[in-house]
């Protein structure tokens, strides 16, 4: 057996064993469902091997992971325009905080945080309507992951729609500011399609390869290498939250994580990582799946702080 799947075999193994799982999100009624025994794995590399542990291949709902491909669409759309419109700083505060927003008229701290993705949204509703929007979105992850079975859970969208209390007030919040230029419920019926994307690990590690591999997804140029070094930056920096910091000290590689309980970490130039666990710890990302992260780094070294990373 290949050392990389022995590795993923005993992680999936260890965690079956974990009694402290985190919680499930409940706030979004589906999700409440799912059983919080459920953890997978999957690493793409970049000889392109896939290797896969546990529920690796079951669909779940990626939720905030989907703002990482959502900047790479509005930057493709609108470049760097789009830092006027929201930072790229970490926040230091929960996900769907409303706090800084007074102080800081309505710019959103960044792109990853639920006010900088609603920024985000209403710039890429600028070129579309709702339904071209989702269209393309959806488009743009099966075609990253080179699979047209990617679907969005409908029941999760209109969840959403019924208790995103807080979404609509940041919303609201950020169209008084002049921030938010489309109809709030347009905006944000987009961005909670977005979040109800279902993918399994296999296909979230897959759709992360132009992050690893320099801009190239499957070896056809995406996006420039300096865009995708730049996303990779705010991962870091801002892909966990109030959580990122601790992410980085722990792991040490880009990630978004999403309240689904999935994470994607990149490797640059090494590997595409996607884990899901959907038990989440206070400040809402996976429990299990940064457990799982960090024990894969300390495994095979991939930490982008590692003095010889990436040497061959
Ligand atoms: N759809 C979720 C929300 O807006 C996404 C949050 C998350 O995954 N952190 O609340």
């Amino acid at each position: 057996m290949d050392s990389l799947d022995r590795i993923l075999a005993e992680i999936a193994a260890e965690m079956r064993g974990m009694e402290h799982r985190g919680k499930v999100a409940d706030y979004i009624r589906p999700l409440a469902q799912v059983p919080v025994e459920k953890f997978g794995i999957a690493v793409v590399t970049a000889k392109g091997e896939t290797h896969l542990a546990g529920d690796a291949e079951e669909a779940f709902s990626i939720q905030s992971i989907s703002k990482v491909f959502a900047l790479t669409l509005a930057l493709g759309a609108v470049g760097d325009q789009l830092w006027k419109r929201v930072g790229r700083e970490p926040s230091g505060s929960a996900f769907n905080s409303i706090v800084q927003l007074e102080n800081e008229h309505g710019i959103p701290r960044n792109p990853f945080i639920n006010a900088g993705a609603i920024v985000v949204t209403d710039v890429l509703l600028g070129h579309h309507q709702p339904r071209e929007a989702i269209g393309q979105m959806l488009r743009f992850v099966r075609e990253l992951a080179g699979d047209d079975s990617i679907g969005i859970d409908e029941a999760v969208a209109r969840a959403e729609q019924d208790t995103g209390f807080r979404n609509k007030a940041l919303a609201n919040y950020m169209r008084a500011f002049g921030n938010i230029e489309g109809e709030v419920d347009l905006v944000l019926g987009t961005y909670f399609h977005y979040c109800a994307l279902a993918m399994s690990c296999r296909q979230l590690a897959l759709a992360g390869r132009y992050l690893m591999d320099g801009g190239l997804s499957n070896g056809h140029r995406l996006i420039t290498a300096r865009r995708a070094r730049r996303i990779n930056a705010v991962m870091m920096s801002c892909g966990h939250y109030d959580n990122s910091g601790d992410f980085a000290y722990r792991i040490g590689l880009p990630g978004k994580s999403g309240v689904g309980g999935g994470i994607l970490a990149v490797a640059p130039g090494i590997a595409s990582i996607a884990v899901w666990s959907p038990g989440l710890n206070p400040s809402g990302n996976s429990q299990l799946g940064q457990i799982a992260l960090e024990r894969l780094v300390q495994r095979t070294g991939w930490s982008v702080f590692e003095p010889r990373f990436g040497a061959p």
